[in-house]
């Protein structure tokens, strides 16, 4: 067996043509003995069974083999025996009688001989009248036996397996690049959120440092016009005793030259004073409820003779009550008026309207005016310190108050802007924010 024999016990051998045949316990074995090669035949070609008897087996004259066994003999041609080929299953596929297919019987068909389908019928039982029947017969194919139905099954089974899991792999990889990529975004994010920290935090140290330098300046400011004072004061009185002492008893040119110190140094005292003014709002003060119909009131008092010279007239409206200071107020007020006035076309008296209404949450005051008006290009400037547009032989002025204006109501959380048409008069704009109950 160790060679390939298919049992140790030999019953029978016939030489035939060099070929040894040999009968076994186990079915007959093929021997060749120059390829010293066994071919073993069994049940599946045919035996009468695996087992043979002792010395059952002879050759005939026409060259046939034959061995005995314990359930017949075989016996068989060696030149035919070929190896078994696949021998398709037959089934029958169609039963007719008188050449029509007879249907499987049911409550329509109560007469039919068959109850299940052909293939499946063991046996049919026919009357002596249907005497002629024919079958239709299929011989299957491989594809349809179980092997092949188990391998096409499993294939199928395996190839779904293996989809399954490509596409498992393929969604997994997919995710895992996804999450990479959302990774790598989220540290960008991170990356630009932490860039525009820091690019705010400059910022912010620069407002700061702005802010303190503004600080120090305003502080030189207040500091020099009020150290300027002093001498100035000094300068003054000594110009104001030399003009009563020696006025007329000098040449005339003596006097002209006092009479120009002494308007010199009253415009250095206005100018000095609105320096002081100007550096000094918002210091150091507390906000309050302030009535800025008062506040006009107060204003149109001083302003009196003013009004009176130029004949102007004024139309004040209802003013709100707002959070503010009131003094800061007050400069705000008389400088509009006051260039209403002051900026008036010649010949023409003043009109100025000055009202306030809501607006978006905030109250938006205009003081209009039918003046010499702004020409466009200069409308942004005149709120910058010193910046004037005429000359002082024209209009009396340091430049200064429009640049006040502007400080009083930025202190206050508002913006201040004017519209204005040469030649038509102008309309200075700003708003305070309103921190009263909600209208309707
Ligand atoms: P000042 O009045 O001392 O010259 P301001 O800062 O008050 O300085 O004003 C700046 C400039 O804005 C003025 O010189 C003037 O040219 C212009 N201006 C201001 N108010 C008016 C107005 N109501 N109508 C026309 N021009 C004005």
């Amino acid at each position: 067996m160790e060679d390939g024999l298919p049992s140790n016990t030999i019953y029978g051998i016939i030489i035939d043509k060099g070929i040894l045949w040999i009968g076994t316990f186990n079915g007959i074995s093929r021997f060749d003995p120059a390829t010293r090669s066994f071919k073993n035949f069994g049940l599946n070609d045919g035996l009468q069974s695996k087992e043979f008897r002792m010395n059952s087996c002879d050759k005939s004259h026409t060259g046939k083999l034959y061995f005995g066994g314990i359930n017949g003999f075989n016996g068989f041609s060696p030149d035919n025996t070929k190896e078994k080929k696949y021998e398709p299953p037959l089934v029958l596929t169609d039963f007719q009688i008188f050449n029509k297919e007879v249907p499987i019987r049911d409550s329509i068909y109560r007469e039919s001989p068959i109850t299940k389908n052909i293939t499946d019928t063991k046996e049919i039982t026919l009357s002596h009248k249907q005497s002629v029947i024919s079958f239709e017969f299929a011989s299957l194919a491989f594809w349809l036996t179980w092997w092949f139905r188990l391998i096409v099954s499993v294939t199928i089974a395996g190839g779904a397996i293996a989809f399954y899991k490509f596409r498992i792999n393929a969604i997994q990889s997919q995710k895992i690049k996804l999450q990479t990529k959302v990774s790598e975004q989220t540290a960008q994010l991170l990356q630009s959120t932490k860039d525009e920290q820091a690019a705010r935090y400059q910022v912010e140290l620069a407002n700061k440092e702005l802010e303190r330098k503004n600080k120090e300046l305003e502080q030189f400011a207040y500091v020099a016009s009020h150290d300027m004072q002093e001498p100035l004061r000094t300068t003054a009185s000594f110009v104001e005793l030399l003009q009563q002492q020696y006025y007329g008893k000098l040449d005339e040119k003596a006097d002209k030259y006092l009479n120009f110190i002494a308007q010199s140094s009253d415009r250095m005292k206005v100018l000095i004073k609105d320096l002081l003014d100007y550096s000094r709002i918002g210091r150091k003060k507390e906000l309050n409820s302030v009535d800025c119909n008062e506040v006009m009131k107060e204003v149109l008092a001083d302003l009196d003779v003013a009004i009176k010279e130029c004949n102007a007239d004024i139309s004040i409206h209802q003013l709100p009550i707002i959070n503010g200071y009131a003094t800061e107020m007050k400069q705000l007020f008389q400088n509009l008026l006051m260039n209403a006035m002051k900026f008036r076309k010649p010949g023409i008296s003043p009109q100025i309207h000055f009202k306030a209404h809501r607006n978006n949450g905030s109250w938006e005051f205009t003081c209009s005016d039918n003046g010499i008006g702004i020409d466009k290009q200069h409308q942004e400037r005149i709120f910058i310190i010193f910046q004037r547009l005429h000359a002082r032989s024209e209009y009396e002025g340091s430049g200064i108050g429009l640049a006040h204006c502007k400080k009083i109501v930025e202190l206050h959380g508002g913006k201040i802007w004017i519209e204005s048409e040469p030649q038509q008069g102008s309309t200075f704009y700003f708003t305070f924010p309103y921190q009263g109950p909600q209208e309707n």
